[in-house]
């Protein structure tokens, strides 16, 4: 090989290199800041025992024994989806954001929060419950993994996901039943769907949930978009992006990995100020979601469900188990839910 050739490569090999670290430094920077939502008593956030404190969530009109299933998510827009339009109202929309991995106990940090979505939809007449997941109500021993896949899947087809396969990450979800984002496209109640994440589980790999989904709706022209960002930060941008257009999806579904991403790294739960932080960047970060679709043009003529809501909890560094810390989720709705 000539030097020149060799000279070539290795500048070339150098500069992805150099690329790559800076890639990786700045999405790191934007998944993961110091939150400039966090509040003066966050600093000293008092810990509690887990149980004691479900019962002082205020944010929830029903007690965690009457702890609703996940798959009521699926109902709740089915049926906002089938209800006549409300007078002076000509189209309806709806959106699930989904604050992935968000132990419920995280909703003490309500009363305190500086730019809150779930704050916004309460104070606008919304309702918040508690519910679970696992496929079997606490504390019967989960029959699904705690886990990201099966939770969300639960959602979007309306019955536990184990039933069709999905007990874990890393199963793809046969194509039938279909979710929300084919089912609405396909019967003509939505003229465009949207599934935005960062999380490359969800359809962005071989064995990803709703591979043979997103390939079924390419190729059979379906107008439900799965879109990929690469961080939380591109998600936003992505989620945005669509609500300020005219003619925006009607179904929108989006997962934000901030909690969970935290979670993971330092450990789930309001004791760990890192996972406060995580939770006021979500949440904020919601806020923005609903300030947007408040801010459209079209809004007053048009009838919108919004849904907050999670997937699953967390117990120290992990989920996917039976502990009461990781099977409590919650629902908040802009509408009344019980
Ligand atoms: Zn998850």
């Amino acid at each position: 090989m000539k030097k020149a050739t060799k000279t070539v490569i290795c500048v070339i090999a150098a500069v992805l290199v150099i690329g790559a670290a800076v890639g990786g430094y700045v999405g790191y920077q934007l998944t993961y800041h110091p939150s400039k939502w966090l509040a003066e008593s966050d600093a000293d956030f008092a810990e509690k025992p887990f149980e004691e404190t479900l019962g002082e969530l205020t944010a929830l009109s029903n007690t965690w024994e009457e702890a609703v299933p996940q798959t009521e998510i699926y109902n709740l827009v089915k049926d906002h989806f089938d209800a006549p339009l409300p007078a002076g109202k000509t189209e309806k929309k709806a959106i699930v954001i989904g604050y992935d991995g968000c132990r419920v106990d995280a909703l003490r940090l309500l009363p305190t929060a500086k730019r809150s979505a779930i704050n916004h939809l309460l104070d606008g007449g919304g309702q918040g419950v508690f519910s679970y997941c696992g496929g079997v109500m606490y504390p019967e021993e989960n029959v699904q993994a705690t886990s990201t896949a099966p939770g969300w899947c639960s959602m979007l087809i309306g019955r536990w996901a184990n039933e069709i396969g999905v007990n874990n990450n890393g199963q793809p979800k046969p194509l039938e039943p279909k979710t929300l984002l084919l089912s609405l496209a396909e019967d003509g109640t939505a003229d465009k769907t949207a599934f935005y994440v960062s999380w490359d589980g969800h359809f962005s790999k071989k064995d990803a949930t709703y591979i043979n989904e997103k390939n079924y709706a390419k190729e059979n022209g379906v107008n439900a978009t799965f879109l990929r960002a690469f961080f939380d930060a591109g998600t936003r941008r992505n989620v945005l992006s669509d609500i300020k257009k005219k003619d925006c999806s009607d179904f929108i579904f989006l997962t934000l990995e901030y909690t969970d991403h935290q979670g993971h790294a330092t450990g789930f739960g309001p004791q760990n100020p890192k996972y406060i932080s995580a939770f006021r960047d979500a949440d904020a970060v919601g806020m923005d979601f609903i300030e947007a679709i408040e801010s459209r043009a079209t809004f007053d003529s048009e009838d919108w469900l919004i849904l907050i809501t999670t997937d699953h909890g967390g117990s120290g560094t992990g989920h996917g188990g039976p502990s009461f810390e990781e099977r409590m989720t919650f629902i908040f709705s802009n509408k009344p839910i019980l």
